[in-house]
């Protein structure tokens, strides 16, 4: 499904390397999460996945289902079928969250050469995953994002990735920010929308998070590569540990 080799990635403005030879993979059904100190790279690999300006790829690939993502654009790589979700999403006055999504489902059902869906037909299919997932609906009324709390901008990213169904969500919820709720509200989502054909790549500084969400592989990272990989036990680890003796031990 997502497979990424050797990725070399620098900033585009500067002479600094981020990514520096990254490797990994992520098989159909798997929900796989990158922890790692601050500063190793974690957001960055998620912008270059997402089509971002700003970074130049040096060497290496990425491909989604053995798609170049790399040669994309970023509409063309959702229609590809893969959603990021970040911790900070954008507000923008003006635009009802309903129009939003609307607009992003049918701009994805037309690249993938689906018939798009009339108001009443949208309407009909949010309200139904909205109750699936116990998301009160009336958030859609509103201005995307604007003035939502932390917990509802984190219940609208779910209800985005329920109606996209991409094949591969990458979720950046690194920094700090995201409170306990937050943190089970987006361990309970990706929980109702874990299926055998999607997997899902979830950043995190936390093992809080994988407490609620048990992925199935966990990467290390550090200084722009995945320096060790392992099953849930290697996020308990460093939460008892911290990163030093791992990293001093792959050194
Ligand atoms: P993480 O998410 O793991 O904390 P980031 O990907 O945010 O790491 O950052 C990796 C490194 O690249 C850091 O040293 C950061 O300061 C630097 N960096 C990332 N983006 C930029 C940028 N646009 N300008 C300057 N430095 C950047
Ligand atoms: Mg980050
Ligand atoms: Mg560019």
């Amino acid at each position: 499904m997502l497979k990424i080799n050797n990725l070399h990635v620098k900033l585009e403005d500067e002479d600094k390397q981020i990514l520096k030879g990254l490797s990994l993979e992520v098989p159909a059904g798997q929900v796989h999460a990158i922890m790692g100190p601050n500063g190793s790279g974690k957001s960055t690999l998620s912008y270059v996945l997402s089509g971002k300006d700003g970074y130049d790829v040096t060497e290496g690939t990425a491909s989604l289902d053995g798609e170049d993502l790399l040669e994309m654009e970023p509409e063309e790589r959702a229609a590809a079928g893969l959603f990021l979700a970040f911790q900070y999403p954008v507000e923008i006055p003006g635009v009802g969250n309903m129009t939003f999504l609307r607009t992003a489902v049918n701009a994805q059902r037309k690249a993938r050469g689906e018939d798009e869906l009339s108001a009443g037909e949208f309407l009909k299919a949010v309200r139904a995953k909205a109750a699936d997932l116990k998301i009160d609906a009336e958030m859609l009324k509103r201005p995307v994002n604007v003035g939502f709390s932390g917990g509802e901008k984190k219940r609208n990213e779910i209800l985005q990735m329920a109606m996209l169904e991409p094949r591969m969500c990458i979720m950046d919820e690194t920094d700090s920010g995201l409170d306990v709720d937050a943190m089970r509200l987006v361990a309970d989502g990706v929980n109702a929308l874990r299926s055998p054909d999607r997997s899902f790549l979830v950043i995190t500084h936390y093992q809080r998070l994988l407490d609620h969400i048990q992925p199935d592989v966990v990467h290390i990272m550090a200084d722009g590569r995945i320096v060790k990989t392992g099953g849930p036990e290697l996020a308990l680890e460093v939460e008892k540990n911290g990163y030093g003796d791992l990293l001093s031990e792959v050194r």
